[in-house]
């Protein structure tokens, strides 16, 4: 849960500063990238079943269009704001770039919670977003996506939404569709098999068997579910997942330490990541208490949540046998805490390497659409393979070069590519 004074842009911001200063960024440069091209903030009127009319408070934020039409997905949360939303578009503009597609970043959303929305309510929310945003966004301007509590049916509904006003057959206005109406056979694994794909590479880079080590997952959302997946598909053991119950308003974490089977996993999880309790008991999972994820003895932890979740005070709870953090989650560690897990040496993949792979299989998604022709699965799963190994390891090698924290090799690469962007086309 956040803590009140926490602010994910000013974090943004923080990470940025420190390697713009190590990449000795000229100022006009740092000045362009550490804020937003432009954010748009407005109201939302739906009309309830209840026939009242409630006004949610929406948003878009384009961080950067250098390298590409701004991209990433829209989130619905009650506790969503705009400088998170603010964060998530500067992440995504790292995250298209350090994996080099030709995207910068962007990213929206509503205060709302869908859990308490019928789906009538859900639709008219998100056909109001579309109509809100529609002067800056479109395939070759702002391609929007899911993130957390939005789904592939909501896609569906704003791709139509899109189509209908614009009056044309452009699918590639939005990524993360369901399948059959422009959506990517891939896409809905892909953020958490990406996890996976770079967590492997970490454990081979650090001379580790996969099929010895364990792993702590924390969340049961979408990224979370495919990572569990993923990494027990490759002979790994995940030992726990924790999650939001939104019928008790508490989180928990589920522990199984022969193992997680992801089946049940899938099969006891909701739309929007609560565990069936009753599933959960029936498969013999022990229920603790939510923080108790990131203490498990495991080799990796794997943050495939919200922000903030790493922070300089449940840092402390982890264990010595932790050797990899891989983040599926945008931002789940704290400046505070990266400055003690690089005391305690643990090798981290940071986040927007680590879950570029949701992004990587929407831009596959949008090369389907232009050529409205469209790959199998296994076609898009071994392309997005490797990007992730590419990314990975060029992110690896500037580290050991440099002799720097892998975060910040992230972001000296990603920095280097938009800023040479800003240089080509004169805007610095
Ligand atoms: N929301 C996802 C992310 O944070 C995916 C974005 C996209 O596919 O555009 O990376």
């Amino acid at each position: 849960m956040a803590q009140k004074e926490f602010n994910p842009f000013a974090m943004a911001q923080q990470q940025f500063d420190g390697v713009a200063e190590q990449m000795q960024l000229d100022a006009s440069t740092r000045a362009l990238l550490r804020e937003p091209e432009r954010e748009l903030h407005f109201t939302l009127p739906v009309r309830m079943d209840s026939g009242e009319v409630k006004v949610f408070k929406g948003f878009r934020v384009q961080h950067s269009t250098l390298r590409g039409p701004a991209k990433g997905g829209i989130r619905f949360h009650p506790e969503e704001t705009v400088d998170t939303v603010k964060a998530l578009a500067t992440w995504m503009t790292w995250k298209c770039a350090v994996v080099d597609i030709p995207l910068g970043g962007g990213k929206g959303g509503i205060i709302c919670d869908p859990r308490e929305m019928s789906m009538g309510e859900q639709e008219r929310l998100c056909r109001g977003w579309v109509r809100k945003v529609f002067d800056i966004v479109g395939p070759e301007i702002d391609v929007p996506a899911p993130d957390v509590m939005t789904n592939s049916q909501h896609m569906a509904w704003m791709m139509d939404e899109y189509n209908t006003l614009a009056r044309v057959h452009k699918p590639g206005f939005i990524t993360g569709k369901a399948l059959g109406v422009g959506g990517s056979l891939g896409r809905t694994e892909a953020t958490g098999y990406g996890v996976v794909f770079a967590a492997a590479e970490a454990l081979k880079r650090k001379g580790k068997d996969i099929t010895k080590c364990t792993a702590a997952i924390q969340g049961a959302g979408n990224v979370a579910r495919y990572t569990c997946e993923k990494f027990v598909q490759l002979g790994g053991t995940v030992v726990c997942i924790s999650c939001y119950d939104h019928n008790d308003k508490k989180v928990y974490t589920y522990r199984k330490k022969e193992g997680i089977d992801p089946k049940i996993m899938l099969s006891a999880v909701d739309k929007f990541g609560t565990i069936d309790q009753k599933v959960a008991k029936e498969a013999g999972w022990e229920q603790l208490d939510g923080g108790e994820w990131i203490k498990q003895d495991v080799d990796v932890l794997l943050p495939c949540a919200r922000e903030n979740e790493i922070n300089a005070e449940t840092v402390q709870g982890i264990s010595s046998q932790v050797s990899i953090i891989a983040e599926g989650a945008n931002g789940p560690t704290t400046p505070e805490a990266d400055a003690v897990i690089k005391t305690k040496g643990i090798y981290v993949v940071p986040d927007f390497l680590a879950n570029a792979g949701g992004v990587t299989v929407s831009y596959f998604e949008q090369v389907q659409n232009n050529m409205n022709y469209y790959w199998t699965k296994d076609e898009v799963l071994a392309k997005l393979q490797q990007k992730m190994v590419d990314a990975f390891k060029a992110v690896a090698d500037l580290a050991d070069e440099k002799g720097i924290y892998m975060r910040d090799a992230a972001y000296w690469i990603s920095i280097g590519r938009v800023s040479m962007a800003a240089k080509l086309r004169g805007w610095v």
